[in-house]
Parts: structure tokens; sequence; C-alpha cells
């Protein structure tokens, strides 16, 4: 059977794609791992899981009728809540009769003499297809460290990003926290409510700000949705992809009570907007420094144990160079006499016991396992499948220095192949789903006018390839963010090539230059 595209994935983006081809009468199916759609929201079902971009915001905008009906209840809404969302997508537009779930993709080749990309799956399915699609997510390859003796614990591990259907009871539970990341910053507090003990193992302290969450105003809803059209417009020429009234004055040429006043102000108001208090804390070290001590600052005011706030006071990284936290009471839970922290830095994790984990200093008990370790980003989902292009060349190979693409949506010598949020787009630097949307509306719009003028075959120039890589590791290094060994740059998994992976740019100007390319007769791509 040959169709003119698969999706591979079913979250966000694999959905939006599914239902753009369909409109323009093309043939297309989606496969998914998981048995339902909504990715992200349909594996990371632990405790406290919440998106930190405001739920009016992170939100689809392609269908006027769907943001005008849907109801959001709470200012940042919580995994439950976007996952029935997800599900009313796919209801609504009918989707799932087009995707084939628990079904993985686990080989694509490219077939030069037929022009078609031939797909295998886990489930033994073969076809072929002209255009290949993938919607993998960026954070979708969970990642557990190789702990010596992982195996041998007896009691139940879990993943925050594989999180079981059916939730887990902590009460009574020991449990052993791996990880401070967004998740672990998002599940410890909620775990060390019902668990006897938590036992919280932290190689680096992130900074986390107040996500100051509660319900929706029905007044506020009513107001945004009778502007929405102008303000998803403000969002997509923005740089983040969200409204957030950056100051664009210096840090440094405030004075100390303006400084205070201003960053007070931010916090008090909680979420992301802190990170826009003024407009040099991305590119100024000394800038951004002050940011970083103001929250420092609040950690030793929140924190009884001044050993413990030094602990979670980070020192290494910049502010906003890793991915920046929001948080519910996540410092405070660590005046609970029930936990305690392990700098595994000071004292490293040797290995995991039969009862426990042993760290060089001490045992700790343990009758479960959270691994809050977060994911092989961005690449990980993409080289999870064996992919191989013209000449036989495969993308492992190609991307072993370091993944190598013209503006993240396609990548030289693989012809036809597009990747939704691939490295080298803004993807993760962003509210994810403007990124997704701008994306699968620019390939959607480039299939039909290919379609329309004959042309049955696109692939990247490697010259504009080359450029492009280069731009996002030139834009990338005029900020802070190399500053810090994040998942940007591929820092936590070992062996992985070191390269900044999303564009820095802005969503805004990233925008401008994609429809710059499509309005030049795809300048920079091949045509056959
Ligand atoms: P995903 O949602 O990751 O979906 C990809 C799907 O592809 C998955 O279901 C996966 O099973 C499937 N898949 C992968 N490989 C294969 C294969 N070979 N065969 C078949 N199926 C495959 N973004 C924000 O903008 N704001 C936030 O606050 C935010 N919070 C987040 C919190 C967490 C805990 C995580 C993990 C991510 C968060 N993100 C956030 C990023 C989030 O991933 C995106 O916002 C968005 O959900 C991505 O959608 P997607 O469809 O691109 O990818």
């Amino acid at each position: 059977m040959t169709l003119d595209a698969v999706v591979v994935g079913a979250g966000f983006a694999g959905m939006y794609m599914l239902h753009r081809l369909r409109g323009l009468g093309l043939s297309a199916r989606a496969y998914e791992t998981g048995a339902g759609v909504g990715g992200t929201w349909y594996w990371n079902r632990y405790p406290g899981a919440r998106c930190d971009v405001e739920s009016m915001q992170y939100s689809y905008s392609f269908s006027d009728d769907l943001q005008q009906e849907w109801e959001w209840s709470e200012r940042y809404a919580s995994q439950p809540e976007i996952l029935l969302y997800a599900e009313h997508v796919a209801d609504r537009f009918d989707l799932r009769r087009d995707i084939v779930f628990e079904t993985r993709v686990t080989r694509a080749a490219y077939d030069e003499t037929a022009n078609l990309w031939r797909l295998e799956t886990d489930r033994g399915d073969r076809v072929a297809a002209r255009h290949l699609i993938t919607a993998v997510g960026c954070l979708s390859a969970a990642r557990v460290p190789d702990f010596p003796g992982a195996a041998s614990f007896q009691g139940p591990t879990h993943h925050t990003g594989r999180w079981p259907h059916e939730g887990v009871d902590f009460t009574g539970r020991r449990v052993a926290v791996i990880g401070t990341g967004s998740s672990g910053i998002q599940a410890i507090p909620i775990i060390a409510g019902q668990a006897e003990r938590v036992t919280v193992f932290q190689r680096t302290p992130n900074y986390s700000l107040p996500a100051r969450n509660r319900p929706l105003e029905p007044d506020h809803q009513t107001w945004v949705k009778a502007r929405y059209a102008e303000l998803r417009a403000t969002m997509r020429e923005s740089a983040a992809g969200i409204l957030a009234d950056p100051n664009p004055d210096s840090a440094l040429a405030a004075t100390e009570a303006e400084r205070a006043r201003a960053f007070e102000a931010r916090w008090a108001r909680g979420g992301l907007a802190f990170v826009g208090t003024f407009g040099d804390l991305a590119i100024n070290p000394d800038a951004n420094e002050l940011a970083a001590e103001f929250v420092r600052a609040k950690i030793r005011e929140i924190v009884a144990d001044p050993g413990v706030a030094e602990l979670l006071s980070p020192r290494n990284h910049p502010i906003g160079s890793k991915r920046i936290c929001l948080d519910t009471g996540y410092y405070a839970t660590y005046n609970r006499p029930t936990v305690t922290l392990v700098d595994v830095r000071r004292d490293p994790i040797l290995e995991i016991t039969p009862t426990g984990v042993r760290t060089a200093a001490a045992e700790h008990p343990a009758d479960m396992i959270v691994y809050a370790t977060g994911y092989d980003a961005l690449t990980g989902p993409l080289l999870g499948i064996d992919i191989t292009g013209k000449g036989g060349l495969s993308l492992r190979r190609k991307w072993a220095a370091g993944p190598r693409t013209y503006l993240g949506l396609m990548t030289a010598g693989f012809p036809n192949l597009f990747t939704i949020t691939g490295p080298g787009s803004p993807s993760v630097l962003s509210n994810m789903i403007v990124s997704i949307e701008q994306h699968v509306d620019w390939i959607a719009e480039c299939l039909d006018r290919l379609r329309a003028r004959g042309v049955a075959t696109i692939d990247a120039d490697p010259l504009a390839e080359d450029a492009w890589t280069a731009h996002v590791s030139e834009v990338a290094g005029h900020t802070l963010y190399p500053r810090a060994d994040s998942w940007y740059l591929g820092a936590n998994v070992p062996g992985k090539p070191r390269v900044f992976m999303p564009y820095v740019g802005g969503v805004g100007a990233y925008r401008m230059k994609c429809d710059e390319v499509t309005a030049n007769g795809y300048e920079g791509f091949v045509l056959s």
C-alpha cells in the first residue's frame, strides 16, 4: 500500500499534521507507540505534571470554534486536563481512524528508484509513502542513567515520562526520587505529601519560579477569547511564543531599588514572566547574576536549613540557560522532616541495591524509586528510528557529530522527510504549540504548492544546511545558553555530541525566515 504521507507520532504535532494532510486531500496515516493520542501528556502522568505555559496560550489556534468552545479550568493546565483536550481534538476532527496505535515505527528507508519511503514497524507492518513526516516530539525518549545494580531493586521503579496509567500510591512508602529537573520539581512536593519518607538525589540544582497557579477566572477567559486572533498573532511574532511583556531595559542600568521592585513584582506574578524582567538577562552575565542571586535569596528565605538552602541554590549556570522550572511549594518541601536532600555531586550514587540507593557516604533505604532523569532530547526520538536516506546514508551516521538540518525542517540527503520541531528550529525554547502549528502549516503549504507545480521531490541543499547549522550555533554563542551543561546541548547523555540544538533566534524571526524561503520559491531546497 502506498500513501501520500506517513506521520510518526500522535501528539499535538502528529494530530494537527494529520488533520492538515486530510484537508489537502492526501492519503495519510499516523503511527503511534502509545495506546492513545496526546504524546507528552499521554505518557507523563506523574503527580504534579502540569504545563508551564498558560493554558489559554498552550492550545491550538487553527480552529476558532475549538478555541472558543474549549474551557480551561486553571491558569496552568494539569496533565489530565491537557490529555482530555488532546482526546477532544482527536474526536472532534475524527483523527483516530487514521492513527495506528501501539505501533512503533522502527525503520524508514528511502527508495531512490521509486521515490518512496519504505517503513517498518515493531508489529511487522510494511508501508510505503511519498512523504515521511516525523512528529516524534523533542522530549519523548525517556532516559534512565545506567546505575549499577538497577535491575536488582526489589520495589517498583517508575520514570516520570512512562508513568503507570492507574497512578501510584506512595502512602507509607519510602521513596527515592532521582533528578531535580522540571518533572522532579513538579512531582516532589506531591510525593512528599503522601510518602512516609522521601530522599531526593540532586545532581544539579535548578532555578525554579513560583507558578502561582489558580483557577482561571471566567472574566479573564472571556476577555482572552474576545481577542484571540490578535493575541495569537502577537504570540506568533514574539520570541518564545508566549504573551510575556518583556522589559527591554538593562538590569545593570537600573538602581538597586528599581531592580528589587521589578524582580519582586514578577516573582509575585508567577510564571515565566520573571525571565523577561530585564532585556539583558539572557545575554549579559552580570545582569543575569542579579536575577540569579534574587532567586537564591528567595530560596534562603523559604528553606529553613541554611545548608539545604545552599545545596538547592544553583551556582554553576546562569538563570535561564537551562529549562526554567515552575513549581508549587517545591523549596518549602525541604522543610518537611520527612524529606532529605542528597547532593550526588559530592556524594555520588554508586549503585542501586535490592533495598535502596547506595551513595559513597551512605545507604538510603527505599521501597520505590522514581526516576525523574529526563530525556535524550531532540535527536533521541529521531535516531530511535533506523532512518536511511539517499545512497543508504544513515541518519545516525550523518548526525554522529550532532544534528545538521536546514531550518530544522529537513536534512540533506533525506528527500521528502520533514521533521516537525526538528533540531535547528525554536522547538523547546518556545511555547511548543506555536512552533508545532508553524511547522505543520509550512509543511502543508509546501506539499500543496509542490503538488500544484508537479514537483515530486524536495530535499535540503547541503550548502544551505551548512549555513543554517552554523547560524544556529552562532546565534546560541551570543547568549548565555551554552554556559550550562543542559539537555539543549546534549550534556545529560554520556557520549552525546555537545551541540546546541534548538534555534535561539526566536519564533517570530524564525517564522519570517521560513516565510521568506517559501516566497523565494523554496530557496535553499532542491526541487525535482
Ligand atoms: P510529543 O507530545 O512528544 O509526541 C510525540 C509522540 O510520538 C509520542 O507519543 C511518541 O510515543 C510518538 N513516537 C515517537 N517515536 C515514535 C516512533 N518511532 N513510532 C511511533 N510513535 C513514536 N512544552 C511547552 O511548550 N510548555 C510546557 O510547559 C511543556 N511542559 C512539558 C512538560 C513535560 C513533562 C514534558 C515531557 C514536555 C513538556 N513540553 C512543554 C514539551 C511538549 O513535549 C510539547 O509541548 C508538545 O506536547 C510536543 O508535542 P509533539 O507532538 O511534538 O511531541
